[in-house]
């Protein structure tokens, strides 16, 4: 088993959510980890709570839609902690619209965000696993609509979708260097973006797509996150982690 402790880990889009949960479950591991956002009040608080109760965990402020920041972002795990062994690729966003409505601003910012961020992320994150010749893992959030589609979630569906395939082109290029590439595909979780106040009676129309009869939480997709680091025989799997959803 890839054992998390004192392994060096990346969590971008850190602080709130799927990624503060896994940054929180790293931490319970014995991990170190860089705790990374664009929201730096949110990411310091969550640091700084983490920290008192002795968890090893730095704030970095990077954009993942911009290149430069998402190598500076490895540089400063690297520079603060020695090496680089995971990172988890989670920040993403979502824009609800009828596709003949999409703009191309809309329809480009979440491309960016959610799918060039893996290039980035796994880009620069390989570099430094190739270097130490010690192997990594690497987890990219994509969701059940890179499996299935939804209306309104034109761009949504092809970030998540190319966020499945190029996990699968990662690990059929890289598995044989002792790096192993997976996806998470959660269902709707509870967070920042879905929340009952946020989505009123939409929520509970999502609710009904759930045979299990509610939405995930943080904490669950964070335990798949950890399995997936974990697994040393697991590499190209975009697993699902999503009370049913995809199963109706
Ligand atoms: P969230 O909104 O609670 O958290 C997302 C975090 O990403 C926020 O802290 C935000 O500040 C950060 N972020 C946004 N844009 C960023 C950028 N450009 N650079 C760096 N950080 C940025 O959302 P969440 O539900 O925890 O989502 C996390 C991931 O899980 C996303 O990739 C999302 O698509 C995916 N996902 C979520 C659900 C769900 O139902 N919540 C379902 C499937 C997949």
């Amino acid at each position: 088993m890839f054992n998390l402790q004192d392994k060096v880990a990346i969590v971008t889009g850190g602080s709130s959510g799927i990624g503060l949960a896994t940054v929180k479950a790293f931490v319970a591991k014995g991990a170190k980890v860089i705790l990374s956002d664009i929201n730096v009040e949110g990411g310091n608080q969550h640091v700084a709570a983490i920290r008192e109760t002795g968890g090893e965990v730095t704030f970095f402020e990077a954009n993942v839609a911009d290149e430069s920041a998402v190598q500076a972002l490895v540089q400063f795990a690297v520079d603060t902690y020695g090496k680089l062994d995971i990172i988890v690729n989670n920040a993403g966003i979502g824009v609800l619209a009828e596709t003949h409505q999409l703009s191309y601003e809309d329809y480009h910012r979440v491309i960016k965000i959610n799918q060039d961020s893996i290039f980035y992320g796994s880009k620069y994150a390989i570099q430094e696993f190739l270097k130490t010749g010690s192997g990594g893992a690497i987890v990219n959030v994509a969701s059940i609509l890179g499996t299935v589609g939804q209306a309104g979630a034109f761009a949504y569906n092809a970030s998540k979708g190319a966020a499945n395939l190029m996990t699968k082109s990662l690990a059929a290029e890289y598995s044989s260097r002792n790096i192993r590439i997976n996806s998470v595909c959660p269902g709707y979780v509870e967070s920042g973006m879905v929340n009952k106040e946020a989505l009123g009676d939409y929520y509970d129309g999502l609710v009904a797509q759930h045979p299990i009869g509610r939405l995930g939480q943080p904490d669950e997709i964070a335990h798949a996150i950890v399995f997936l680091c974990e697994n040393e025989f697991t590499t190209g799997a975009n697993l699902l982690v999503d009370g049913g959803y995809t199963s109706i």
